[in-house]
């Protein structure tokens, strides 16, 4: 991010605006949506295995209510602060309403790097933290997830907390993993959300993605699975990174070879250099040659001084805010279009929906039913979304507000909040 643009929160907002313009939203409306419902900061205090005691700060920030239960995953990051955090729960809010699931928008964080930190010290934080904020968790009130830097793990140690407190509560996360209530599918929901959205949008535009070219940025949880359902359709990834830097190969990578390289603890870029494959920066990869474009990594990675340069003519947004609004006006302008986060990345907290609902009737679909309902409501989605951007001559992005911030808007009314 450059000085001259904005904090994450105000650049949801100033989306937001834009969105709540288009569709004549009421005054009374804007304070009650534009602001979080409740923000608590927590102290997570833990003993390093070397014995020395470090203090970490953690934030829980729920949104909007008016949908259903509070809902929004968990971020471990030395940037996780209460303005980013803020920002990820509006997403949250509007996501769920465009999404139609029965849920508001919270997000979380811990303002810390784990990486390099030992398992049991990832675990102390987890511990720690979900029982700091346990007041404000409940299966009917706010209901945690993974984010950047947690997983499946981090989700048992989460439950076991709870439950250690509140007695034995397996929806009280979502994201799980299989074996204590996750439901087959879920961990797979964000990448393949992202990839359902895009055949959506090929088939709209008459794009052909068999002959399209890919390139991913962030190779953790999203990303990854993004890669390999494009590479079970034969599309090629010509470019994928991670924390380290990039890889590039014109003739396409073996994403089969990343994900086992990546699976035994290395970097993407340890295969640089073999067959044929190149190291870019992270940088260099979002003004690579190709087709789409997938941010997978960390917010705000696309802005005003490398929009000009994007190459791809579609960019789906896996991560959350990887888009500042003078780089979308950017990207706007130049005629490529963005199926923004929101729409984009909405598969996540679709499967979490899922296995929520699973886990309360104490029954477990099958994987092939889980991945048919999340492409009916990927593709559902896409369609209303791409059609009110028609009708009305709107980017995507704003289109995907304006549902989301209608529906929210309603059940604010209908609640008698405004
Ligand atoms: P993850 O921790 O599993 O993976 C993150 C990836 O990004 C890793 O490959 C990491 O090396 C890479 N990365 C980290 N810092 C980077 C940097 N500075 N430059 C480039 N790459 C970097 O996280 P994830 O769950 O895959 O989440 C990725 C994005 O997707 C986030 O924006 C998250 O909010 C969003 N998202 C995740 C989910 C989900 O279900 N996990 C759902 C919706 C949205």
């Amino acid at each position: 991010m450059t000085p001259a643009e904005l904090s994450p929160a105000e650049a949801v907002n100033e989306f937001f605006d834009e969105a709540a313009e288009l569709i004549r939203l009421k005054d009374e409306f804007y304070e009650v949506l534009k602001t979080s419902y409740r923000e608590i900061s927590v102290q997570v205090p833990i003993r390093m295995d070397d014995g020395s005691e470090r203090v970490f700060r953690g934030y829980r920030v729920q949104h909007n209510g008016a949908r259903g239960p509070y809902k929004g995953g968990v971020r471990y990051h030395s940037q996780a602060d209460l303005n980013e955090v803020r920002a990820l729960a509006s997403l949250m809010t509007w996501k769920c309403a465009l999404m139609d699931i029965p849920f508001g928008g919270a997000k979380g964080g811990v303002m810390v790097d784990p990486l390099g930190m030992s398992p049991r010290e990832v675990e102390a934080i987890t511990r720690r933290y979900t029982l700091a904020i346990s007041y404000l968790l409940g299966v009917q009130r706010d209901i945690p997830a993974p984010d950047v830097n947690t997983n499946a793990q981090t989700m048992a140690w989460m439950m076991d907390a709870y439950s250690g407190r509140y007695g034995y509560t397996p929806a009280i996360v979502t994201g799980k993993p299989v074996d204590l209530g996750g439901a087959p599918g879920r961990e797979q929901a964000t990448g393949r959300g992202v990839v359902y959205v895009l055949e959506s949008a090929a088939k709209r535009s008459g794009m052909d993605l068999g002959s399209a070219t890919v390139a991913i940025q962030g190779f953790g949880n999203v990303g990854s699975w993004a890669a390999r359902d494009l590479a079970d359709l034969d599309v090629k990834v010509v470019a994928v990174s991670d924390v380290n830097g990039g890889i590039y190969r014109d003739a396409g990578l073996d994403v089969r070879v990343l994900v086992e390289t990546v699976q035994g603890g290395r970097s993407v870029v340890d295969l640089a250099g073999t067959d044929g494959i190149d190291a870019i920066s992270n940088e260099e990869l979002l003004t690579c040659r190709c087709d789409v474009l997938i941010p997978a990594a960390l917010g705000e990675v696309l802005h005003n001084e490398n929009a000009g340069d994007v190459q791809a003519s579609i960019v789906v947004e896996a991560a959350n805010h990887p888009t500042t609004p003078e780089g979308d006006k950017i990207l706007n302008e130049r005629g490529i279009q963005v199926i923004p986060d929101v729409l984009a990345n909405g598969g996540g907290v679709t499967g979490s929906y899922f296995e929520w609902a699973m886990n309360i009737q104490q029954f477990r679909w099958k994987e092939d039913r889980f991945n048919e309902e999340l492409r009916d409501v990927m593709s559902r989605s896409f369609d209303q979304t791409a059609a009110f951007a028609e009708g009305r001559g709107v980017p995507m992005r704003r289109a995907a507000f304006a549902i989301g911030i209608e529906r929210v808007a309603r059940a604010a009314r209908l609640r008698g909040y405004v």
